[in-house]
């Protein structure tokens, strides 16, 4: 039986032994009503800041639950994973897209409006709650942040030394004479970590937002193959190819 995982994401003090922390209503009814644990039964707990603890249900009551930590289980793991900015698509897929990036260690997804956006509209609260409880699941000690819809041009603005791979479903595009790289011939240049993976929306980059985006210097356009990917598999396979080149897959 795995046991079972808590993202502990009220702030508290540092995890240390014998800390006794309240657990929010929802994680209490969880504990105690869902998986039927009392008190004495462990639980293994992160915050995204002082590693894996090992605790244990010190109280167990209908309103009040607590838990008594014992030791750290796993250190924090230094380092950032990639960061996903991706555009507004449908509800399905980008809830999909959250869960998978959570477990393929993206550090921070940042939505983003384009000018072939769909809908501006975006369910965030859920979307953390899927990377709450993939994070949990994947056996992560962060969850990442799941940041707010904005224009990618203010995102493009801010600054950032961060290397941005542009997924470009354009293999090659008029008037510029540098086509795309492959992926993994432009992750095996990269130094800085981490980087940005830039996936566009289902009707993908209109020329503007293309040009715009190889104009800059720290912008990487590659391609993902000479097929038309959806955006969940293109940001997928991204990630995937980034952990396994230059992340934490090594
Ligand atoms: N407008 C496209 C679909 C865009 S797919 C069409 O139907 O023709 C959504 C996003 O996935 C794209 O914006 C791009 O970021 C990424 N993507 C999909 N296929 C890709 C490929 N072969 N190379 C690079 N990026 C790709």
């Amino acid at each position: 039986m795995r046991m079972i995982r808590l993202y502990i994401s009220e702030p508290t003090p540092a995890f240390t032994a014998g800390l006794i922390l309240p657990l929010n209503i929802d994680q209490g009814r969880y504990l105690t009503s869902v998986m039927r644990k009392g008190a004495g039964d462990a639980v293994s707990i992160f915050n995204g800041r002082d590693g894996e603890w090992m605790a244990e249900i010190a109280e167990a009551g209908k309103k009040h639950v607590t838990l008594k930590l014992f030791e750290q289980t796993r250190a924090q793991p230094e380092g950032q994973g990639p960061v996903l900015a991706v555009a507004l698509i449908k509800r399905s897929p980008l809830e999909y897209i959250v869960e998978k990036a959570t477990e393929l260690g993206a550090s921070r997804i940042q939505l983003l409006m384009t000018r072939r956006t769909q809908s501006d509209h975006v369910k965030l609260e859920r979307l953390k709650i899927i990377a709450q409880e993939a994070a949990e699941q994947t056996e992560r000690l962060d969850v990442p942040e799941i940041l707010p819809p904005i224009k990618m041009e203010t995102f493009l603005a801010a600054p950032g030394a961060d290397a941005i791979i542009f997924g470009d479903e354009d293999s090659t595009h008029e008037g510029n004479d540098r086509q795309t790289k492959p992926l993994l011939d432009v992750l095996s240049t990269l130094t800085n970590r981490p980087a940005v993976i830039l996936i566009g929306p289902e009707g993908g980059f209109d020329d503007h937002e293309r040009q715009a985006l190889r104009a800059m210097e720290n912008v990487h356009p590659v391609n993902l193959g000479p097929r038309i990917l959806r955006a969940d598999t293109a940001a997928i396979s991204a990630l995937t190819l980034y952990q396994a080149a230059l992340g934490d897959w090594k």
